[in-house]
């Protein structure tokens, strides 16, 4: 597995989901990869890699999403076999939490969908 640019160094695809999981640039790990909570750079401010056209879309939404209702199911099955099944129960154990990870995973599941698509050279440039 390659970058797409062959001048660059071979970075695997799963250092590039790291380095993207950590919301860093995929080819060189150090410049930041978005500079608000969720707008990606255009390119790296370290070594210049062209980032904006790497966009997760929808598969962004849909990772965090799945994750989400699986701690949540996960929780709810917990309180029901230790047979503490109220509603006010569910709704104060899954509801928070269910609106706080999505905030906190968002930029790291987009961060790490880039990594992919950017070891795999799926970007939208035909959107120049
Ligand atoms: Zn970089």
């Amino acid at each position: 597995m390659t970058s797409p640019d062959p001048q660059h160094e071979e970075i695997s695809v799963g250092r590039a989901i790291w380095r993207g999981l950590k919301c860093r640039c995929p080819n060189c790990g150090k410049g930041r990869l978005f500079h608000h909570y969720l707008e990606q750079v255009e390119s790296c401010s370290m070594c210049g890699e062209p980032l904006a056209y790497y966009k997760g879309g929808i598969f962004v939404p849909l990772v965090v999403i799945t994750v989400v209702i699986t701690i949540a199911a996960i929780a709810m099955l917990i309180i029901e076999l230790q047979g503490q099944g109220s509603p006010l129960l569910h709704l104060y154990a899954v509801v928070p939490p269910s609106i706080v990870i999505p905030l906190l995973l968002l930029p790291s599941a987009k961060g790490g969908i880039v990594g992919l698509m950017w070891s795999k050279g799926w970007s939208d440039e035909q959107d120049r």
